[in-house]
C-alpha cells in the first residue's frame, strides 16, 4: 500500500470542488442577516406566531426567569409546530443531555389519524412541556434502577427550540432537561440550571449590600473556544483506533511536527476554509454566534470561538457545535477529531471556558469599572473567585476529569493538573496592596487605594501579558478555565464553577451583612484582606509547565490530582456533598451517582482501548513485522549465497526487528492479562510499553507495508 492509495473514500479534486462551491454560496445567495437564526424559534420569530399575551408571558420567563405559565403551552406548541412545518419539519424531538456527555433525541412525527383514513398534524402543549423517553439505557449511576426506568424530559424555554435539517426533511428540536420520576437530575442541564440560579441568588444578594439597582436577572456568561483536528476521511477510515476510540493508539512521531510553530495562525488551506465557511453558515442558521477561526499550534489543528452568551445557551450551542463540526467535516471528505489527545507527542485539544457574570444592573461584574463603586464590586468578585478556586481546586479538577483528558493535563502543553489562578502583575499588585492595609501606596501606580473610594488604575485588557500556561486565568473581563477537554460538555465544569463561586459569595455576603449600617467600604476592605491573606497561595503568574512550579505548589499545599480516579474521588468528600446540597445544585445521591457513572465510563474506556490495542498489534501490525523478518532472512540467505560475509548490516537489522518483535509479543500477552484486571495504572503502563515497541518497529519496517496511515500522512496531507 502506498500513501496515496490509502485515500480511498473520496475523490479529492471533486470533493474540493464541491466544498468550494458551497463556500461560494455563502457569498452569493443569502445575506448573513437573513441566514442568522433562521432555524431558531427565537423571541423575534415568536412575535410573528404568538398572541401578545403568550409572547409577553414567555418572554418574561426567558428574560427574567419568571415562572412558566402552563396555560400558554398549547398556544406555544401550536405556534412552534406551524413554524417548524414551514421549515420542512415532519418530526419533533425533546433534545437532552444525559450523563454520557452527548446529546440524545427520540423523534416523533406530528401525524395523528383523522379517523377518515387521513392524518392531521398535531403538537400539544403537553407534548411540548413533558416527554417520557424510554430511558432505561442511559447511565444513571444507580439513580434510576431499570425496573422503574421512567425518566422525564422537561422543556427548557430559556434555550430556544431549533430546526435540525436532515438530508430530506427537518426535525424540530426542543431543548429539555432530563429527570427521574422524583425529580432527580439524570442529565447535565438540570444541575447547570440549578447552579445558575444559585449564583444568581448570591450576586443579587451582593447587589443589595452594595446598593446596586437590580433591573434584570443576573446570569453567568460563557464563551467556549473549541479546538479540533481535521484529517482526511480516507486516512481516518483506515485507522480503526481513531474510529473506535477517537485517538491513535499507535503512531510514530514524525520528524517534523510542530517544532517550527509554522501552523499557528498560518494561512488557512482552501479545503479547510471551505469547511469553516460551511460550518459557520450552519451555526449561524442555528443562531449560534460563531465568530473566530484560526489554525492552532499543532499541524492539522484548528480552533473556532463563538461570541459569549448566557451560559445555558452557550452550553447548548457548544453541544451543537461539536455535532455540526463532525457532520460538515464528512461533507468535505474530512474527519473532525474532538478527542483530547488524538496524536501522542502532538498538542492535544481543549476547550477554553471563558466565564463571567452579568450583574442585575446589566453590567459585566468582572470588568473593572470607571468609578470606585464599580471597582469595589469588581474586586469583591475577583476575590470571590480566588477564594472559590482555592477552596474548590480539587473539584474543578474533578469537573474536567476523563480518561481522554488525563493524556493532556500534566503533559507539557495543556495546563497542568494543579489548579492555580493567573491574575496578572497589576491586579496581583492591587491585591497585595489591599492585603497590606487600607490606604497603602500602590507601588506600580504610586497612588493610594482605598476600596470603594479610590479608582483602580486602568488594567491591561489584552493579549500582551497573557499567560498561556495557566489553567485559570483572568483575561481582562472574564476568567478563562483552560483545563476543559475538547470533547467534553461544558455543563459539568460550569456547574462546579458557578457553585463554588456562589458559595464564596455567600460567605462574603454573610460577613458584609453583619456590618450593615456601618461603613460598607471598610467592611469590604476587611473582607478582601481576609480573603487575600488566606487564599493568595492559589495565585500563580509564572510558567505552569515547570518542575519548580510543581514543587512550589506542593509546598503551598495545592492539590495535584494527576488521574481521573484521584480527581473524581473528591466529589464523594462530605464537604463537597454539603457544598452542592447547600446551594440546591446536586443532592448527595445525585452527586454519588455521577461519581459512579464517570468512574465506570473511565474504566470502560481504559478496557476497550486496551483490548483494541492488543488486537491491533496482534492481527494488524505483528503479521507485517513477521513478514518483514521473513523477507529479511530470505534476503540475507540469498545474498549470503552470492556474497559471503557481506551482509553484516542487514543481519543487524534483522536482529533488531526480531528482538523488538519478541518483546512486542510478550507485551501483548502482558496487556491481555492486564486488561480484564481493571487495574487502571497497570493497564496504562502495559499499553504504553507495547506502544513504544510498536512505534519503534514502525520506524524500521518498510513504510509501504505498514498497515496504518502514518502521523506524517494524517497530519500533513490534506
Ligand atoms: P481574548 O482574545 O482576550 O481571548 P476574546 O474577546 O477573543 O478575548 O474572547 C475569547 C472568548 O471569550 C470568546 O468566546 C469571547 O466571546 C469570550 N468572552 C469575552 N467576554 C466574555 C464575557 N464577559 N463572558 C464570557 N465570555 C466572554
Ligand atoms: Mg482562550
Amino acid at each position: 500500500m502506498n500513501p496515496s492509495s490509502r485515500i480511498q473514500s473520496i475523490d479529492l479534486s471533486n470533493e474540493e470542488e464541491k466544498a468550494m462551491e458551497s463556500a461560494t454560496n455563502v457569498r452569493g445567495v443569502t445575506s448573513i442577516q437573513e441566514l442568522y437564526g433562521q432555524n431558531v424559534f427565537s423571541l423575534k420569530t415568536m412575535r410573528n406566531y404568538l398572541s401578545e399575551k403568550a409572547y409577553n408571558s414567555l418572554s418574561n420567563t426567558i428574560k427574567e426567569g419568571g415562572k412558566l405559565d402552563p396555560t400558554i403551552a398549547d398556544e406555544v406548541a401550536d405556534a412552534m409546530k406551524t413554524w417548524a412545518i414551514s421549515k420542512g419539519a415532519t418530526h419533533y424531538t425533546h433534545w437532552f443531555q444525559p450523563l454520557t456527555g452527548l446529546t440524545a433525541e427520540k423523534h416523533d412525527s406530528f401525524i395523528s389519524p383523522d379517523n377518515e383514513g387521513g392524518v392531521v398534524l398535531e403538537f400539544s402543549g403537553k407534548e411540548l412541556i413533558q416527554g417520557e423517553p424510554d430511558a432505561s439505557s442511559f447511565p444513571s449511576g444507580g439513580l434510576r434502577p431499570t425496573f422503574e426506568a421512567r425518566g422525564y424530559t422537561g422543556w427548557d424555554p430559556t434555550s430556544p427550540a431549533f430546526i435540525k435539517e436532515g438530508p430530506k426533511a427537518a426535525t424540530l428540536c426542543i431543548p429539555t432537561y432530563f429527570v427521574g420520576w422524583k425529580g432527580e437530575a439524570l442529565d447535565k442541564k438540570t444541575p447547570l440550571l440549578r447552579s445558575m440560579k444559585a449564583l444568581n441568588k448570591q450576586v443579587e444578594r451582593l447587589a443589595k449590600i452594595l446598593g446596586i439597582k437590580c433591573t434584570q436577572m443576573a446570569y453567568a456568561t460563557l464563551g467556549g473556544e473549541q479546538e479540533y483536528f481535521l484529517i482526511d476521511l480516507g486516512y481516518y477510515n483506515q485507522r480503526i483506533d481513531l474510529v473506535q476510540t477517537g485517538r491513535t493508539l499507535y503512531g510514530k512521531e514524525p520528524a517534523k511536527h510542530q517544532q517550527m510553530a509554522d501552523h499557528y495562525f498560518g494561512a488557512i488551506k482552501d479545503r479547510i476554509i471551505a469547511f469553516m465557511e460551511d460550518f459557520d453558515r450552519e451555526m449561524w442558521k442555528l443562531g449560534a454566534p460563531s465568530k473566530t477561526r484560526h489554525n492552532e499550534v499543532a499541524p492539522a489543528q484548528y480552533e473556532i470561538a463563538p461570541i459569549f452568551e448566557n451560559q445555558n445557551l452557550a452550553v447548548d450551542h457548544n453541544m451543537l457545535c461539536m455535532e455540526v463540526m463532525q457532520r460538515v467535516a464528512k461533507r468535505h471528505g474530512l474527519a473532525c477529531l474532538l478527542h483530547e489527545k488524538p496524536f501522542a507527542g502532538i498538542n492535544g485539544s481543549g476547550k477554553h471556558n471563558n466565564w463571567s457574570v452579568t450583574g442585575p444592573d446589566g453590567k459585566n461584574w468582572f470588568s473593572p469599572g470607571d468609578n470606585p463603586h464599580e471597582n469595589e464590586r469588581f474586586l469583591i468578585m475577583v476575590a470571590a473567585v480566588l477564594k472559590a478556586v482555592d477552596e474548590g481546586a480539587a473539584l474543578l479538577r474533578a469537573g474536567v476529569a476523563s480518561a481522554a483528558n488525563d493524556h493532556r493535563l500534566g503533559s507539557h502543553e495543556a495546563p497542568p493538573a494543579i489548579i492555580s489562578v493567573y491574575l496578572g502583575e497589576q491586579l496581583t499588585d492591587i491585591f497585595e496592596q489591599i492585603e497590606k492595609g487600607a490606604a497603602a501606596k500602590t507601588s506600580k501606580q504610586g497612588g493610594t487605594l482605598e476600596v470603594g473610594v479610590d479608582s483602580l488604575p486602568v488594567l491591561p485588557r489584552h493579549a500582551s501579558d497573557r499567560n498561556r500556561t495557566s489553567p485559570f486565568a483572568f483575561t481582562g473581563s472574564k476568567f478563562e478555565f483552560r483545563a476543559v477537554g475538547s470533547s467534553m460538555s461544558l455543563a459539568g465544569p460550569n456547574v462546579i464553577l458557578n457553585t463554588i463561586v456562589a458559595d464564596a459569595l455567600a460567605q462574603i455576603c454573610t460577613e458584609l451583612e453583619k456590618s450593615s449600617g456601618q461603613n460598607i467600604n471598610k467592611a469590604v476592605q476587611k473582607a478582601l484582606q481576609d480573603i487575600i491573606k488566606k487564599h493568595k497561595r492559589v495565585i500563580f503568574n509564572g510558567d505552569n509547565y515547570t518542575e519548580e512550579w510543581a514543587k512550589e505548589a506542593k509546598k503551598r499545599g495545592l492539590p495535584n490530582l494527576k488521574t481521573t480516579p484521584e480527581a473524581l474521588a473528591v466529589t464523594k468528600d462530605p464537604k463537597a456533598i454539603a457544598l452542592f446540597e447547600r446551594h440546591g445544585v446536586l443532592t448527595r445521591t445525585e452527586l454519588i451517582s455521577r461519581y459512579d457513572v464517570y468512574m465506570e465510563t473511565y474504566n470502560t474506556v481504559l478496557k476497550y482501548e486496551a483490548d483494541l490495542a492488543a488486537q491491533m498489534a496482534k492481527n494488524m501490525i505483528m503479521p507485517v513485522v513477521l513478514g518483514y523478518q521473513a523477507e529479511l532472512a530470505e534476503t540475507i540467505k540469498s545474498v549470503e549465497a552470492v556474497n559471503k560475509g557481506k551482509v553484516q548490516e542487514a543481519r543487524k537489522i534483522l536482529k533488531e526487528v526480531t528482538g523488538l518483535s519478541e518483546t512486542a509479543w510478550e507485551q501483548i500477552g502482558k496487556l491481555e492479562k492486564a486488561a480484564p484486571s481493571g487495574a487502571a495504572e497497570k493497564i496504562k503502563t502495559a499499553m504504553e510499553e507495547l506502544r513504544e515497541t510498536v512505534d519503534t518497529l514502525e520506524g524500521l519496517v518498510p513504510a509501504e507495508t505498514w498497515p496504518l496511515p502514518s502521523y506524517a500522512e494524517m497530519l500533513f496531507l490534506l
